[in-house]
């Protein structure tokens, strides 16, 4: 399969920042694209499609029959890495499978938790494959963790891929296109359980490339509560001695056959505040009979985004103070002032926004108290504030980066990038960068016109192309894990 690989250009850095994509500025890119792209979309789906059945037709012809997984790992007793051609012809060989699951969940969206269709085909197809050992998720009873265990003594690592949807309506144009209203795949995670899905058939057919064990995680509600932090709080991972885990991320408008991964901290954590103001209300014509509450939340909302930089020194605590939401009166009220307003937002740093009983003054938090203090009392309102904690920062550990990335760069070949990156876009993958050594990568998705619409918005699509790269990325990491160890 021949293969171009682009230098990564401004715009596209802009998308990487997209990673993750739990914001508007997932967006990136999408607007610019001209109406009449749109048009050809759907010939150039059909068309990729058509290149992807072709390659299908010669892959499965040209890749010789491998063994049962079973026979081969009873017969291997070392394992030994595949040539890049060799892992190359293994992973197209998977094309067929990795495609038909990706159309499939991509046409049957499933919102978080409530991944039942997803889990059944995913088990289904795991079971088809041979897999046996499944281990079962009380708190998140959608997820699919299925155990392959070469009986050789190596690394434990886990893969991990997503399975819910958004409440998002797809395009009319798009092909595949869901079959539910309202809810559509376009953050990607329908490919990367596909691709993840293909990352396990590729292994089971080749455990003579790897040693110890291999837990595959399908896991679910990534867009809302309870996927990562579910499965870290029941302790599934440590129970099954797992040492490392990595995961893949679409990255929009990045180029197919380009990976990026970087040390230390990428990806803010999250938390979530809603804030209301009181005070007396009035009539329009008579604002100094009660407090203006609405004009009072005016001010603090403006305050509060202009928090960072002003109260909090970001460029060693980089911060984003976004209120979102901003409710007073009524539409009936044209003449009343009133008495309460409601503001919600969202917080993202790289440390936790206010972490329970801690009585620093410093916190983000505190800082936030702070000021509504004394902004509340120069104003004549009350004020209630609630902070949530979402996800913590996704951190990629130092040690495991710098013992994988040489050999993870050498396998990949052209379009590994290791630049030092952080974003504001969050991810509930750092929950489990809290408890194991982990490594969060993003993978290039776009080609032709496909794969530049941002993660989030309803432009968003995927080259047919980048699914064997996410199966090639995920193998690769399994294989380097063999080669050079994960232990600390
Ligand atoms: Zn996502
Ligand atoms: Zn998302």
């Amino acid at each position: 399969m021949k293969r171009m690989f682009e230098p990564l250009t401004r715009m596209v850095m802009s998308n990487l920042l997209a990673r993750g994509g739990h914001g508007p500025a997932a967006i990136v890119g999408v607007r610019t694209m001209a109406s009449s792209l749109l048009a050809h979309r759907r010939m150039a789906v059909t068309a990729a499609v058509s290149r992807v059945v072709m390659l299908l037709s010669v892959a499965l012809v040209a890749v010789p029959v491998v063994l049962p997984a079973k026979a081969v790992a009873v017969a291997a007793v070392t394992s030994s890495s595949p040539s890049a051609a060799e892992l190359r012809r293994a992973v197209v060989a998977e094309s067929a499978l990795v495609w038909r699951v990706y159309r499939d969940i991509h046409e049957h969206p499933e919102l978080g938790k409530q991944e039942h269709r997803t889990h059944d085909l995913l088990k289904r197809e795991l079971t088809r494959l041979g897999y046996t050992e499944f281990v079962e998720s009380k708190l998140a009873p959608t997820a699919v963790i299925a155990v392959l265990d070469t009986k050789r003594p190596g690394p434990v690592i886990a893969l991990r891929a997503e399975m819910d949807a958004r409440p998002t309506q797809e395009p009319a144009d798009h092909d595949p296109r869901s079959t539910i209203d309202g809810v559509m795949h376009n953050c990607g995670h329908d490919a990367h359980a596909a691709m993840l899905l293909g990352t396990a058939a590729l292994l089971s057919k080749h455990p003579e490339w790897i040693s110890g064990r291999v837990v595959f995680v399908f896991q679910p509600a990534e867009e809302t509560q309870g996927g990562a932090d579910d499965i870290v709080n029941e302790g599934i991972l440590e129970r099954l001695g797992v040492e490392a885990i990595f995961a893949q991320h679409s990255v929009s408008g990045m180029p197919v056959g380009t990976v990026n991964v970087a040390a230390g901290p990428t990806m803010a954590g999250s938390a979530y505040f809603t804030l209301h103001i009181t005070g007396d209300g009035s009539h329009a014509a008579q604002p100094s009979a009660g407090n203006d509450v609405l004009l009072a939340a005016a001010s603090i909302v403006h305050d509060l985004a202009n928090m960072p930089a002003r109260r909090i020194d970001i460029l060693s605590r980089p911060v984003v103070i976004s209120p979102t939401s901003f409710v007073a009166g009524t539409d009936a009220g044209t003449n009343v002032l009133p008495g309460e307003a409601v503001v919600k937002g969202t917080i993202r740093a790289f440390e936790q926004a206010e972490p329970s009983g801690s009585s620093d003054s410093t916190t983000i938090g505190a800082i936030m108290r702070r000021y509504l203090d004394g902004a509340s009392t120069a104003l004549g309102v009350g004020y209630e504030l609630d902070i949530r904690q979402g996800s913590p920062p996704t951190v990629n550990d130092e040690r495991l980066f710098a013992r994988l990335s040489a050999p993870l760069a050498a396998g990949w070949g052209a379009g590994f990038d290791t630049t030092p990156y952080r974003g504001m876009f969050s991810e509930d993958f750092a929950f489990y960068t809290e408890s194991l050594p982990s490594l969060y990568f993003g993978l290039g998705i776009a080609r032709d016109g496909l794969g530049s619409g941002g993660v989030h918005s309803p432009e968003f699509t995927i080259h047919p192309s980048a699914l064997v790269e996410g199966v090639r990325l995920m193998g690769l990491v399994a294989i380097s894990a063999t080669e050079v160890g994960v232990a600390k």
